[in-house]
Parts: structure tokens; sequence; C-alpha cells
């Protein structure tokens, strides 16, 4: 192997682990049928790493602080999701998987079109080389040499077949306008029972489908938001290759030099519905982590402040959840305060409840969280 594919390999693989979401593990466990559920620490599955599906006991952890996966029965190791797919494929599909091949399929899986290349352009023709493997065919470099991520698009016209007429009654209760719903093309899926919440990346380009189901059950078993399938299509991507709601707000957040990341959609859109459209300068990274992509996305548009509106994923004030939250929002700022000033709103006196984004308690909870935001 050339040594350039090889450094580009690695660095193409860390870069979609990086974007990899909790949803995201959660939906490759959910597929190679490890039956997962989501716990405090991330996710739980049977040990597909040494089982067929349906057999292992259920003692395959994956930590989401650490990114790694963990079996305490036989294979009794540490490993990541790209040795998981490898474990997997021997397995299920009977085939010797190196790691190339397990950055390969996840690639594909999550409809990873591209990806970063490090700012040399000997290194961008290799990476040109290397993606006659994949389905890439679209890579553009910005004023910096920086790649940019360009996603596979699904056919938009899926988007015609779903329910607008209905009422999205649960969301309008809780605040969302109806001009917000249409703004962003909530839709409901009769099919499987799901809000349709289509993702579109920053051009406009239709990228993904999430579903949020309204069967109570289903929400339980396979969480709350999942890619819709339809007519066997998933429609996934890697969420934390694009921000929702950036297509949208881009020009607010262009001229206000500041950004408001929530975790989910729907804080979007009631963001909108509280402060106007034409005031939004909101995103959603999808998941509980930002992914450096995301953060590169805000500084190209010329950010100043970044505001990190996380949800309240703690019940009291020390507890292990409140240590890892704060541990998590620290980090980030250590990482990123050389480039962007970032703000945390944080809901100190539990005004909000538990699990609640920020947003969640309508608009002068909101504003006073956001006035009392910190700086670290
Ligand atoms: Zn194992």
């Amino acid at each position: 192997m050339f040594e350039g594919d090889y450094l580009l390999i690695n660095y193409d693989k860390r870069e979609i682990k990086d974007s990899l979401t909790l949803d995201n593990i959660f939906d490759v466990l959910n597929t190679f049928g490890g039956n997962p559920e989501y716990t405090n620490f991330g996710v739980l599955a049977s040990t597909i790493c040494h089982n067929p599906p349906g057999q292992g006991s259920r003692k395959l952890y994956y930590y989401e602080n650490s990114g790694l996966f963990r079996c305490y029965t036989e294979c009794d190791s540490y490993f990541d999701i790209f040795e998981l797919v490898c474990k997997v494929a021997e397995i299920q599909w009977r085939k010797p998987f190196g790691l190339n091949d397990a950055v390969r399929w996840i690639a594909q899986y999550f409809h990873i079109n591209g990806t970063y290349v490090e700012d040399e352009e000997t290194q961008l023709e290799d990476w040109h080389l290397l993606s006659q493997y994949e389905r890439i065919n679209d890579i553009k470099l910005d004023k910096n040499k920086q790649a940019e991520v360009i996603l596979k698009t699904y056919q938009p016209d899926v988007l015609k077949h779903l329910d607008y007429k209905i009422k999205i009654t649960p969301w309008l209760n809780e605040g969302i306008s109806q001009e917000a719903l249409n703004n962003a093309n909530i839709g409901y899926y009769p099919g499987e029972d799901q809000i349709t919440i289509p993702h579109f990346d920053k051009n406009g380009r239709f990228i993904g489908l999430r579903g949020r189901t309204v069967v109570a059950a289903d929400a339980e078993l396979y969480g709350k938001y999942r890619p819709v399938k339809i007519h066997g299509l998933i429609y996934r991507h890697p969420l934390g290759m694009n921000l929702y709601n950036y297509n949208h707000s881009q020009n607010n957040i262009k001229t206000m030099q500041k950004a408001i990341i929530f975790e989910g959609e729907k804080s979007c859109l009631l963001y909108q519905s509280y402060f106007g459209i034409e005031n939004d300068i909101s995103v959603a990274c999808c998941g509980s982590s930002v992914s450096h992509y995301q953060i590169q996305m805000l500084l190209n548009a010329g950010v100043e402040e970044i505001i990190i509106a996380f949800d309240r994923q703690f019940q009291e004030k020390g507890d292990n959840e409140f240590n890892r939250l704060t541990q998590k929002l620290t980090k980030m700022n250590a990482r990123y305060h050389q480039d962007v000033t970032l703000s945390f709103i944080f809901d100190k006196n539990l005004i909000t409840g538990y699990k609640d984004s920020p947003i969640d308690c309508g608009k002068e909870t909101f504003l006073k969280l956001f006035k009392e935001r910190i700086y670290l």
C-alpha cells in the first residue's frame, strides 16, 4: 500500500468516526441485530461481536464519552465501530474484513460521499484515486483548500408522497407554529406512524429524512428519532456532517456572526416560532455532541460566538450526569476557544425539566437562560 493512501485512510477514518452520533451507533447495532437500548452511559446491546444475532448475552457496552465498545464476555476488550464492523462481517457475512473495508462500509452505510482532506493538493489527488472505491463524485475545495463534504442526495420525489395536511397536534401543542412546520416541510408518514423531518444541506439538497414515531412503544424500542424507511430504502445520513436548519438560518448567522446549536431539530422549530423565521440563528447537531465538522461549518460562516444550547441531561447538580455534561462542555471549550468564543446555556437553577431543551419551557424561560449563559 502506498504511504499516501494509508495516511489518508487514517484521516478519513478519524473524521468519519468523529461525526457519528449516538443515534448513528444505535442504528448500526440495530442493523446488525444487536437489539440495542439507550442507557445512561451510551448504548447496551447483545454481544454480536462474537455471536450471531439473537444468541449472545447483553454484555456489549458502548460508551458515548470514549466512543468505544467493550465486550465483557468472550472478546473481553475495547474496540471502536470499525473493529465491530470487522467482527460482525466475519460472523454474519463470513467475509474477512479489514479496517479499510470497514471504513468504506460505514461510509456507504451513512451515505458519506466525501470527506475532509488535509490541505495539500498531492493528498487531494491521492484521495481522488482512493475514491474510485466508493461512490464519491464531488469534492469542493474552499478558499483555505479545505475540502467540503458533499453528501449524496436522495430523490426528493419521496417528499411529495408524505402527508402535509394532517395537523401535527403534539408539536403544535408544544408551541411550534404552523408556519415553522411549513417552512421546514414537516410532514407525516402514515406507513410508519412517523412525523417526518427532511434534512437538507446548506445548498438545500435533500440528504436525509428522519422520523419521530408517534407510537410510544416504538419510541422506547428504537429511540425517539430514526431515519425513515420507505419502500425498503432507509433515508439515513451521517448526522455529524451537516447542521440541521443551516440551509434556512445561514444568512442570519453570517449577519449576526452568532449561532445557537441545539441538540434536536424540534428546538430549531420552536426558536423560529418564538422569535420569527426572519430572526432565526439556530441549528441542530442532532445528537448530544457537536462534531468538528459542524464547528468548522460555522467558522466558515464567520461566526464570532457559538452558543451551545444542550438539553438538561442531569437530575441535580453534582450527580454523575451533571459531571459528565460539564466535562463534555469544558472539553469542547478547550478544543475550540482559540478559534471562536463558545458560550453555554446551562440550567444550573433547574428551571426546566430533566432532559428538556432550554427552549422547551417557553420563550421567557429561554430568554432568561440565554441571558445567563456561561462563558468558560
Ligand atoms: Zn464479544
